[in-house]
């Protein structure tokens, strides 16, 4: 598959400098799965004025309050949602990466998000498309009106069961499950986040999350290094993860066409340097 992207050409500092060559060969980069499963056509007029950006860690894609000017799909990058409370408190509570796109919302007709915030939690890649262009073609083309519905479908359960697993489930529970679900979205084991951005991801104190860490490598399951940590034992850490990885796993494999890591390269192109 080949995606089409329009350049732009921006001064020195711009904030989507970053903006990218105009062709991404998913032969040999980590492909949006999404736009994998829409037949070439469709793919192809979704993607024709797209623009491919490059993300830091803490980017912000859409703030709270504010429209939504376009729907992003991560390539390589993974995507945090946060719910901010009036304290300025953010609770995560779905990750995106490239199973699935970020702005979805778009697609029901509305461009606010009244509470949340989607931030880059890990950098990396994500095409652009104007929500203009992305609401046209829903009404055009028959396979993204399904898919963009069975993602929605896909998203729902997931963010409720996020904001079960936050009230029920312990913070060793809860990292392990996030270790491996960002583990899956970037297709690599060595997932590079601090300490202390786990903790905000969580909402859970930094010490807590260290003292989790430290009890999962004692037992050899991961590895823990500056600004990051290795997964070594895989079927270790999803028995201690709590029943809210599998739930979402397998609801994002029944209602979506292509299964996570199933025909793509397992190494990933992330660049944060958290
Ligand atoms: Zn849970």
């Amino acid at each position: 598959m080949t995606v089409r992207c329009r350049t732009k050409t921006r001064p020195p500092g711009d904030k989507l400098r970053d903006e990218m060559p105009a062709t991404v060969t998913t032969a040999t980069r980590t492909p949006n799965q999404l736009l994998v499963a829409l037949p070439t056509l469709e793919r192809d007029r979704l993607m024709a004025e797209a623009m491919s950006r490059f993300v830091e860690p803490g980017d912000v894609l859409y703030e709270v309050g504010q429209p939504l000017t376009a729907v992003y799909f991560p390539v390589t990058s993974v995507v945090s949602i946060l719910t901010i409370l009036g304290d300025g408190t953010a609770v995560e509570t779905a990750t995106i990466g490239r199973e699935g796109m970020v702005g979805v919302f778009a697609s029901l007709g509305d461009d606010l998000s009244p509470n949340a915030r989607a931030v880059a939690q890990m950098g990396g890649e994500l095409l652009v498309v104007d929500i203009r262009r992305f609401r046209h073609e829903l009404r055009e083309t028959g396979r993204l009106r399904a898919l963009v519905d069975d993602y929605t479908r896909a998203l729902l359960i997931h963010v409720s069961q996020s904001v079960a697993c936050s009230a029920a489930h312990s913070v060793r529970q809860r990292l392990s499950r996030w270790l491996l679900q960002t583990s899956d979205r970037v297709t690599t084991d060595d997932v590079r986040l601090t300490h202390e951005f786990l903790a905000g991801i969580l909402h859970a104190r930094r010490a807590s999350v260290t003292e989790a860490l430290g009890e999962l490598q004692g037992l050899g399951i991961v590895r823990t290094r500056r600004g990051g940590t290795v997964i070594i034992e895989r079927a270790a850490l999803e028995a201690e993860a709590c029943e809210c990885y599998d739930v979402i796993r397998q609801e994002y494999a029944r209602l979506l066409p292509v299964e996570p890591s199933a025909t793509y390269p397992a190494t990933g192109t992330v660049s944060s340097t958290v």
